[in-house]
């Protein structure tokens, strides 16, 4: 798959644009991100912003993490807020002992020289607006609402507030922006025209990104009137919001949080108004002009005579808008991370301090957000993998994981799951190289886009690399020789090694890695074999996918404007995924012209334990790679014929699902893919002899199990102790157990089996592990 440049966007506001790396371990079909970016590049991805908003359409609101979005060549990924970094309490304990202050910022008194400068150059501005305003003609305008019905409204005067107040005081409230005639207008922005009007509330995902967005600029505000320095980006994410500032040397302590935080608090109190101008390039180049970073922007990226800007309190900040009506309405703001970062990603550029937010409209939302970090905390893979001695990373292999035995045990079952299903499903496994010479890559277009992202290096002076993907040589692998129709589809499996070059500093845990494996598979079938191709491949999916109790989600994209191949081909496809799709019986939405340009494809999007969102499978059509290599078969009439691929996973990176898995089962692993299944406890010296050979029995039968012979804790203590290892069941040996060669079990729930012979325990794990129950505890 191709894997091109892209850059990330996730508001119109010139300074509320973010920048950051992808995740390595999606799928092959998962594209790249550069940080390095061109200007260009960028005015590409800011006039798509559009598309960006439609699939907002699609994204779950909070806690919605992991996410890639594919469009057309580039994939954006929406950056997620980062974990909640509460300040350590021992930590403010002892500052405070020691006679310290807690933070060493405060309000600026005065505030920084600058504020009053943009604002007086503002209150001209403003009243020039005023003016022009005062001269429009104040015509009658009609009101449409979606569902047909209209309202009267007078132009250059009513506000989509003034309408909302006509029909009811709470949609006004309730109404957290307006969209007019399709686009997104700040609720008190006089309406211009006739005017087709949506109200959208808080569970609309651009009034959410929305809500954000002003959020961050409350931030913003803040840090200016403490740190004084230059604000840069400040953009809405998944989940939350940031704002980059320029401080010199200067850092931010998670001490500092309380301070921002209360600042903002007086920032709510005082319902700041978010109020809108349109200015020309050269008034925004005076009044940016204490703030390199702004003026770069302003001369990098602004193309148009005039912007806009928008004021809340002192802060006035270049911004394409729109925000919610005044800062009254955010009712709950919490900083919850920082860190150093550079001017746009690049880390040549200057080091800026990073601080990340949350808000709601309402208290009680906090209150459950935090409620759910806490558990997330709780169940952070990284956590749990040091706890259960499953995997941990070394700082000589960054983002390549060490999985130690019991993590091994838990991919190599996960690898078994599959492969079991392979040979059901018509799929066979092959093995190819790690390496190749950069020509495979030229060949398959990934040098031209890619290369930063592969580790490369010489061998008898040729250009060699490490494969980030499994397609390029799968075609070589299709071409070894003439292939028949009879053979087709052909569908090849590979587990091999990827690696990726990530930056160090993008790695996190086994979210983002640097060497991961897929359950990568690739089909090469005719043109009318796709429909019957997805409909297995769906089913394959919802098979997986239900042993791990995951709910999901499927989205049909199809061609985009800039597309590649044939028309009639792409509908043909395109009518054969909607029927696969209606056939397989599950939800799914249509998401017109967000396929690759080299084919559509059907994005799957997961729910786990804790109803977060996470994208790992895709299937997706590939007409040009068959033809980048050339690839042919001989179709029934003797004629060559040109096949197309299907790119599919399940899983993804298995580095990643095992993250997901981890953090899902919260460390309570069902007992098929238990790294515990099975502990023999002895309850007396004499009888250890014994509990070593059931223990021997067990795991020789092809079950992880341990024992316990060390006599320093009671039983009911090693009990407990295996039931918080999670051991899904404790065979508890003594004398009567010894005699009658059985053994006493209790699960980790506390459910007690009694006592069963050690043949007939064998026996029942087995069937537990072939049915791949979840409640295997008490099904015993
Ligand atoms: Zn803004
Ligand atoms: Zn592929």
């Amino acid at each position: 798959m191709r894997h091109g440049y892209t850059v990330t966007i996730n508001k119109t506001c010139l300074s509320h644009i973010s920048f950051f790396n992808a995740d390595t371990a999606n799928l092959c079909a998962s594209s790249r991100m550069r940080n390095v970016f061109s200007v260009r590049l960028l005015f590409d991805v800011i006039k798509t912003t559009k598309i960006y908003f439609r699939k907002l359409m699609h994204l779950k609101l909070l806690f919605n993490f992991h996410r890639t979005i594919f469009s057309g060549k580039q994939a954006v990924r929406v950056l997620r807020l980062p974990k909640y970094q509460k300040p350590s309490k021992r930590k403010m304990a002892l500052k405070e002992k020691e006679g310290k202050p807690q933070s060493s910022v405060s309000e600026l008194k005065p505030w920084p020289s600058y504020i009053e400068d943009r604002l007086k150059l503002w209150n001209k501005l403003k009243e020039q607006q005023q003016a022009e305003l005062a001269n429009k003609v104040l015509e009658p305008i009609t009101v449409t609402f979606p569902d047909g019905k209209t309202a009267d409204a007078i132009a250059w005067k009513s506000t989509p507030y003034d309408v909302a107040k006509s029909i009811s005081q709470g949609l006004a409230d309730n109404s957290i922006i307006a969209k007019v005639n399709g686009e997104l207008w700040d609720m008190d922005r006089p309406l211009e025209t006739n005017t087709n009007l949506q109200l959208l509330k808080i569970d609309n995902e651009e009034a959410q990104q929305v809500f954000w967005h002003s959020s961050a600029h409350m931030l913003g505000e803040a840090m200016e009137r403490i740190y004084g320095g230059c604000l840069c980006y400040g953009p809405p994410i998944e989940g939350g919001f940031y704002y980059d500032m320029f401080i010199g040397e200067k850092g931010v302590s998670n001490f500092d949080y309380p301070v921002i935080e209360n600042l903002v608090k007086h920032i709510i109190k005082e319902k700041q108004p978010f109020e809108r101008l349109e200015v020309t390039k050269e008034d925004l180049l005076e009044m940016f002009k204490y703030n390199q970073f702004k003026v770069r922007i302003l001369e990098e990226k602004v193309t148009t005579p005039t912007t806009t800007i928008y004021k809340c309190g002192p802060l006035i900040d270049l911004c394409r808008g729109p925000h919610i009506r005044h800062t009254g309405k955010v009712k709950a703001f919490k900083v919850i991370k920082n860190s150093a970062t550079y001017w746009e990603g690049n880390a040549k550029a200057e080091s800026l301090q990073r601080v990340y937010g949350i808000s709601f409209l309402e208290n009680k939302q906090m209150k459950e957000w935090e409620k759910f970090q806490e558990e997330a905390a709780k169940r952070d893979h990284r956590k749990i993998g040091r706890e259960q001695e499953l995997y941990f990373f070394h700082e000589l292999s960054p983002g390549s994981c060490f999985f130690q035995p019991r993590g091994a045990h838990i991919y190599n079952t996960l690898i078994q799951f599959i492969k079991s299903e392979y040979r059901k499903r018509g799929f066979t496994e092959v093995i190819s190289p790690n390496i190749y010479n950069t020509k495979l890559w030229q060949l398959s277009g990934h040098w031209a886009h890619y290369s930063e992202n592969m580790f490369s290096f010489d061998v008898e002076k040729e250009s060699y690399a490490l494969k980030p993907m499994n397609c390029p040589g799968h075609c070589l692998m299709f071409d070894q020789r003439n292939r028949s129709w009879r053979e087709l589809p052909l569908r090849m499996a590979d587990f091999g090694v990827l690696h990726r070059n990530e930056l160090s500093g993008a790695l996190t845990g086994l979210t983002r890695v640097r060497r991961f494996q897929q359950d990568d598979a690739h089909i090469f079938c005719t043109t009318n074999q796709i429909g019957q191709e997805m409909m297995s491949a769906l089913d394959f999916l919802r098979h997986v996918y239900t042993v791990f109790g995951f709910t999901f989600n499927l989205r049909l994209s199809t061609r985009p404007d800039k597309y590649l191949g044939e028309l009639e081909m792409w509908e043909n496809a395109e009518k054969q995924l909607a029927d696969s799709l209606n056939e397989f019986g599950e939800p799914w939405t249509l998401n017109p012209g967000d396929g690759a340009f080299y084919g559509p494809k059907i994005d799957i999007t997961i729910s786990d334990a804790l109803k977060r969102q996470h994208q790992c499978a895709t299937i997706q059509l590939d007409f040009q790679l068959p033809i980048r290599f050339n690839l042919s078969y001989i179709c029934e009439s003797g004629e060559k014929k040109r096949p197309v691929i299907i790119h599919r996973a399940i899983f993804g990176s298995v580095e990643r699902m095992i993250a997901i898995l981890t953090e899902s089962f919260g460390g309570k692993w069902p007992f098929w893919l238990s790294p515990r299944q099975a502990i023999v406890i002895s309850i007396g010296v004499q009888y250890d002899e014994y509990a070593e050979k059931v223990k021997k029995q067990i795991y020789e039968a092809g079950f992880m199990c341990d024992v316990d012979i060390d006599h320093g804790d009671t039983l009911n203590k090693k009990i407990r102790n295996a039931q918080l290892a999670q051991y899904n069941f404790i065979l508890v040996v003594g004398e009567m157990e010894k005699n009658a060669n059985t053994v006493n079990i209790r699960s980790r729930n506390n459910n007690v089996h009694g006592e069963v012979s050690i043949e007939e325990t064998i026996t029942r794990f087995s069937k537990l592990s072939l049915s791949k129950t979840n409640n295997s505890e008490e099904e015993f």
